[in-house]
């Protein structure tokens, strides 16, 4: 009989749930085509949209024409039923987007991320919260959760960062540092940057997909078949550790040659800075010397193009995506590299994987990251709806 029970309350949740998600995906939606499209009756779907309706989750707006010259009441997600608050959490800054129960950016911050002690950082998070909700004059008991991308691995639970060489952070448990009573989602970064194409970008409706993201390192996300691809231990899309030079320069890693050594945007420094002997100097400015024309930092340029290039050209091959997006600050300069990575790609690639893949620079810019995690804390949201 408990059984039974159970099982029925699941059956309840997973119908509330699937018409919430119907809803958000054909809105604004009449009951009959809910109906239809989920296969359930109308009836059913009649009650759940009355519960949704008072819980304040949905409202009606609107009418269409339906069969018969009746009209029929549109539904849609009511916008200020709550937010999602999605942070990308960078080496040298924060990134965040306020996002509507409708998916609607309402609000975007910026920080500056100086110290990275791993408590400072928690600090200065729920400063940035904080600042974020003040300024848009949405509470804290509104928000339904936080999604935070880190760069750098997760335990299985996602709830505890294994290891961002990046930030200097071993085992960092950051949702219990944060204490902010709310649901702290945690995602990669690579992987965050994916979803956020994928529901906002330029990869919407892509089934298969990879993200490469490209900054102090690389990391990729993977979408394989509309699911982000996690691997056994979560550990998938470290493409940036594939050695690309057997006998190169050594990694963090421990490993030597790996892609991120020579793709990378430290990458580009090191190489720029042994070239012209000059001082470090910043990712921006190198571009923006390369774009001026600069010789020295354009031959520097092809170079890492062409290690950026094989690297993409061997995951084509290997996975054969629909599309793969490249993100990061080099996207700022798509005019002097979109031709270049593109010929540097078509040469190593089979002739059929090449034939079926666009490339693709992001288009969220430095947003894709936390309008990613915004958008699984909006499907968290909704999955647990009861
Ligand atoms: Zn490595």
């Amino acid at each position: 009989m408990v059984k039974k029970a159970i099982n029925q309350e699941l059956m309840r949740n997973t119908n509330k749930t699937q018409i919430l998600k119907c809803i958000k995906e054909k809105q604004p939606v009449s009951k009959r085509e809910v109906a239809e499209e989920l296969g359930l009756s109308t009836t059913t779907v009649a009650t759940f949209i009355k519960e949704l309706q008072g819980e304040g989750m949905i409202r009606s707006g609107g009418t269409a024409q339906s069969t018969g010259g009746r009209r029929s009441v549109l539904y849609q997600l009511n916008s200020d039923f709550a937010y999602a608050l999605g942070i990308d959490l960078k080496v040298d800054r924060l990134c965040g987007v306020l996002l509507n129960f409708k998916g609607e950016i309402k609000g975007v911050k910026e920080a500056e991320l100086v110290d990275r002690d791993e408590w400072q950082v928690s600090r200065l998070l729920i400063d940035f919260i904080q600042g974020m909700l003040a300024e848009n004059e949405v509470a804290l008991s509104q928000v339904g959760g936080i999604g935070i991308g880190v760069p750098g691995v997760l335990n299985r639970e996602r709830t505890i960062i294994e290891f961002a060489p990046n930030l200097g952070w071993r085992n960092v448990n950051l949702p219990a540092m944060l204490a902010l009573e709310k649901p702290v989602y945690l995602e990669n970064e690579a992987n965050a940057g994916a979803l956020g194409e994928v529901v906002f970008g330029a990869a919407q409706q892509v089934s298969n997909l990879v993200y490469v993201s490209v900054g102090v390192g690389i990391g990729c996300g993977l979408i394989i078949n509309h699911q982000l691809f996690p691997g056994f231990l979560q550990y998938a899309g470290e493409f940036g550790h594939m050695t690309v030079e057997p006998f190169g320069e050594r990694c963090r890693c421990g490993n030597q040659g790996c892609w991120e050594v020579y793709a990378s945007n430290s990458a580009a420094l090191r190489m720029y800075v042994e070239k012209t002997k000059q001082q470090q100097t910043t990712f921006q400015e190198f571009l923006h010397r390369g774009t001026k024309g600069e010789q020295p930092a354009l031959e520097v340029l092809q170079t890492l193009l062409r290690y950026l290039g094989l690297g993409i050209a061997n995951l084509i091959n290997g996975l054969n995506p629909e599309m793969v997006v490249v993100g990061g600050e080099l996207t700022a300069a798509k005019e002097l590299v979109y031709h270049s990575l593109l010929k540097e790609i078509k040469a190593r690639t089979l002739e059929k994987s090449f034939a079926g893949v666009r490339l693709e620079f992001s288009q969220l810019g430095d947003q894709a990251v936390a309008l990613g995690m915004g958008s699984i804390v909006l499907d968290q949201m909704l999955n647990t709806v009861n």
